[in-house]
């Protein structure tokens, strides 16, 4: 018998080393719970899919033995991206999907992201998966559950190919990291009419050419070098289970989410006034400013995948997107985080355009920020800190305090909130000048590190 690991239950989903926390006991205890609550809501069919991680297959013959065991019917849509996964439960109207996934994270783990209905799971849901599992508190095994293959890759592509037509030819360079992004996003971008050069589109769950998470530059340089040796429009890299984008423009310039957010912020606001559109903390002031000009309702949210996707429905708001390149549309599309959609969507709007890629960026007023820092503490200490910061800064700033604390000053602002995924504290600066943005991190670096040291050694 395995005990339960329970930090591989996390804020969005769970995700373990497969030797140890996901042996072959901990994986069916924790797909009798995914199964427990499902019968629980009523949900009599579920899909599920899988990422091209050696232990994927194994993983997912046992998720699927166990519904069947209580007898929820299984649509078994193979190895997809995440995306897919979320469209075969929109399009299908299931009760709800599951993924086999650890996203970009190295071969040895593996994982889940589960839908229920159309909510992704998070926080206290995921908490509750893990307890009905530690505790074994399981209904009764009926059996009876139908198992269904469907090949829901060339339904999506179909789906999309009539969604999005391209005016002009866009030649671009695709990575997939050999995730499974390459799997619907080089035949769909080809059957859109454009240039595809793509490199890494082989499934490899070893990701043997770079780490397939283009929030990273280091993961970005294989695609920026073919961008520049190609003379293509633009580079598309998607992370390891494609959904989230990474994107490069023709010259090589990377474009983190908030500043794709806004190109596509702008050109949904045309036909679509007044609506709300939903970002994070982390993200640009630029972006909420540019949603506001364009006549949108900017709404600032919590960092996180799940939570976004939660919070999209409840706004009923037309787009959202975070930093990260989990991007949902929710005009024509489902409201979903979807790279390879995204991607799509992207050679749409430079197709309807004049302007390069480059230019179009040009136009976005210019600011001065960091990339996410990472300062390692505790798990115990990573909340009181943030609580600190939080008070602390109240007395002479503003402070929006929805997820950890954002500080602003008159030409910027500083956040400093606690990772949910790990042991550490994650920061992002932003002012209108190099100079400025120093300022801004002078005052709100030290007091922080005084803070980092007292809360350590108390904790
Ligand atoms: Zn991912």
């Amino acid at each position: 018998m395995t005990e339960l690991n329970e930090s591989i239950f996390r804020e969005y989903d769970i995700r373990g080393i497969v030797e140890t926390d996901l042996t072959d006991d901990a994986v069916k205890k924790i797909a009798s719970a995914f199964a427990t609550i499902y019968v629980r809501a009523g949900k009599k069919q579920i899909s599920i899919g899988m990422d091209g991680r050696p232990s994927s297959e194994n993983i997912k013959n046992i998720f699927i033995e166990t519904m069947c065991s209580y007898g929820i019917n299984v649509v078994d849509i193979g190895l997809v991206p995440t995306p897919v996964l979320y469209y075969s439960v929109f399009k299908l109207e299931l009760g709800g999907g599951i993924i086999i996934t650890a996203s970009h994270n190295p071969s040895e783990y593996n994982g889940f992201k589960a839908l229920l209905g159309k909510n992704a799971l998070s926080g206290d849901e995921i908490r509750e998966i893990y307890e009905i599992a530690r505790d074994e508190r399981f209904p009764e095994v009926i059996g009876g559950g139908k198992i269904e293959s469907k090949d829901m890759v060339s339904d999506y592509i179909d789906y999309v190919e009539n969604d999005i037509t391209l005016d002009k030819k866009i030649k671009v360079v695709v990575d997939s990291g050999n995730g499974t992004g390459g799997i619907t996003g080089v035949p769909l971008f080809k059957k859109l009419g454009a240039d595809v050069i793509d490199i890494f589109t082989e499934v490899d769950g070893s990701f043997p050419n770079h780490h397939p998470d283009p929030t990273k530059i280091e993961n970005l340089q294989d695609l920026i070098a073919k961008v520049k040796e190609t003379g293509a429009d633009l580079g598309i890299g998607f992370d390891g289970d494609a959904d989230r984008i990474g994107v490069v423009d023709g010259e090589g310039n990377i474009l983190w989410g908030d500043m794709l957010m806004v190109l596509f912020s702008r050109e949904i606001l045309k036909d679509n006034p007044g609506r709300k559109i939903i970002s994070e903390v982390k993200a640009s002031e630029v972006l909420y400013a540019e949603i506001k000009k364009n006549g949108g309702i900017p709404i600032m949210w919590k960092a996180g995948h799940s939570l976004i996707k939660k919070k999209i429905f409840e706004e009923d708001a037309i787009l959202a997107g975070e930093v990260s390149g989990h991007i949902f549309f929710n005009d024509r599309w489902f409201g979903f985080d979807d790279a390879v959609y995204s991607g799509a969507r992207l050679l749409e709007l430079l197709s309807n355009s004049t302007q390069t890629l480059e230019e179009m960026v040009e136009t976005i007023p210019e600011t001065f920020n960091t990339p996410e820092i990472r300062v390692d503490t505790t798990e115990k200490a990573k909340f009181v800190i943030v609580d600190k910061i939080v008070s602390i800064f109240k007395e002479n700033y503003e402070v929006i305090d929805i997820d950890g604390a954002r500080i602003k000053f008159p030409d910027g602002w500083a956040l400093v909130r606690a990772s949910n995924t790990q042991p550490s504290l994650v920061l992002r600066f932003e002012s209108d000048s190099e100079e400025n943005l120093q300022k801004i991190r002078d005052i709100v670096e030290p007091i922080l590190d005084k803070i980092v040291k007292e809360v350590e050694s108390s904790t």
